[in-house]
């Protein structure tokens, strides 16, 4: 059933909320140290925004010129605490005679706005502090309202990671992370871990292959074995309703070199691109992976050592969960209809959270889900003012309803 709390409507300044998102576009925030290029002025931008409203702000430098910026807004009554995230960084334009507008001049044409980042999310940052602001004049609310805006989601989270160390965000109970997932709300999202496999065998002459051990047939095995795995794990675990099958990729074989073909090389590394899916338990995945691949290399005469280069567990937050509900909730009185529950295929900031504070998360914002990190990316300005109107919505449900 619908909550009718929303008895002020919610009104946002279109002009202006679409003003921010293009200055966002504008600001090159490439993580990029050869260029010089990094969140600094996105986040100074931010930051004005957000104390031009008389939210309180910190900012915490995370790495040199990377700056988490935190509102809190000015709180009224005791009650819960709901976050709104995003990120300031941007992947890279690439190549940017491939692009057919210039992809940090945030160009509107028609009701789309151009540019790296426009759906990637500096609509979607520019829609949280809109919505948060909206829910602000609607009037008083109770509890307490957090606009976060992160940097490094695009590498490896430190913002988020930081963020949900510094206790910051310890008393919030639910969080709408505002990445573009084309009007899907997504309560799920999958799970990553990165791998490296480092085989040591002994070095040799091509000649005389059998003074050596080849680290080269071992990573081989090593490859073949995780097709084998992969396919048991997928029949096991069938495909998840809104994320699909789990995949364990292999991305790159680093062994020999092409220069010294008559040279049998020491050592080789495998990298392994694995993504899963909820109830796919992480630690005892790497613990079969480990001991495969340490049987194998002992049969070649060689010996293998796995290292977890980084771990994201799957989010699976419940579709009854209050933060779910009440932006499923506030979409339908929004557009006049359901939304389609959908998963993220990637992981966001959101996995920090839920992995490290146990927050529920959801992933609902503007922008298409497939069209982040290409050229000619764009959001429509149209969808940026819905979706700030429909933040400003969920949010008082979540912080009103009993
Ligand atoms: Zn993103």
């Amino acid at each position: 059933m619908l909550h009718q709390g929303t008895a002020r409507d919610v009104v946002v300044p279109e002009k202006e909320v679409i003003e921010l998102a293009r200055e966002l576009v504008r600001c090159r925030s490439v993580y990029d140290p050869e260029r010089g290029t990094d969140e600094r002025s996105a986040a100074r931008l931010v930051e004005d925004r957000m104390r031009s409203f008389g939210w309180s702000v910190e900012v915490t430098e995370v790495a040199p010129g990377r700056s988490n910026v935190i509102a809190t807004l000015p709180v009224h009554s005791p009650g819960r605490t709901l976050a709104f995230e995003g990120h300031l960084d941007v992947v890279t334009a690439g190549d940017e005679t491939g692009w057919s507008v210039s992809p940090f001049s945030a160009q509107l044409v028609g009701d789309r706005l151009y540019g790296r980042g426009a759906a990637d999310m500096k609509g979607g940052v520019a829609a949280m502090i809109y919505g948060a602001r909206a829910l602000e004049l609607a009037g008083p609310f109770p509890g307490s309202v957090k606009v976060c805006a992160l940097v490094d989601e695009e590498g490896m989270m430190a913002g988020a990671k930081h963020a949900a160390a510094s206790g910051a965000l310890d008393a919030v109970t639910g969080m709408i992370v505002c990445e573009p997932e084309g009007d899907e709300v997504c309560p799920s999202s999958k799970g990553a871990i990165r791998l490296r496999l480092e085989v040591t065998g002994a070095m040799a002459h091509g000649a005389m292959p059998k003074l050596g051990h080849s680290p080269l047939p071992t990573l081989a095995s090593c490859v073949e074995h995780l097709r084998r795995i992969e396919a048991r794990l997928q029949g096991a675990h069938g495909p998840h309703p809104q994320l699909g099958d789990l995949y364990l990729t292999p991305t790159a074989l680093v062994a020999g070199s092409a220069q010294q073909m008559n040279v049998i090389p020491a050592s080789g590394s495998l990298y392994v691109d694995v993504r899963t899916i909820p109830g796919v338990d992480h630690r005892s995945l790497v613990e079969e992976l480990s001991s495969a691949f340490a049987e194998i290399a002992r049969t070649e005469g060689t010996q293998a050592a796995l290292e977890v280069v980084d771990d994201r567990p799957p989010v699976d937050t419940p579709e009854d969960d209050r933060v779910v509900r009440c932006v499923v909730d506030a979409h339908e009185l929004e557009t006049g209809s359901r939304p389609t529950i959908g998963g993220v295929p990637g992981t966001t900031d959101g996995t920090i959270f839920t992995r490290d504070l146990r927050i529920p998360t959801v992933v609902y914002g503007p922008g298409g889900k497939w069209i982040a990190h290409q050229v000619d990316e764009f959001v429509t300005v149209g969808e940026i003012v819905r979706y700030a109107r429909t933040y400003a919505r969920a949010a008082r449900q979540f912080l009103t309803e009993r």
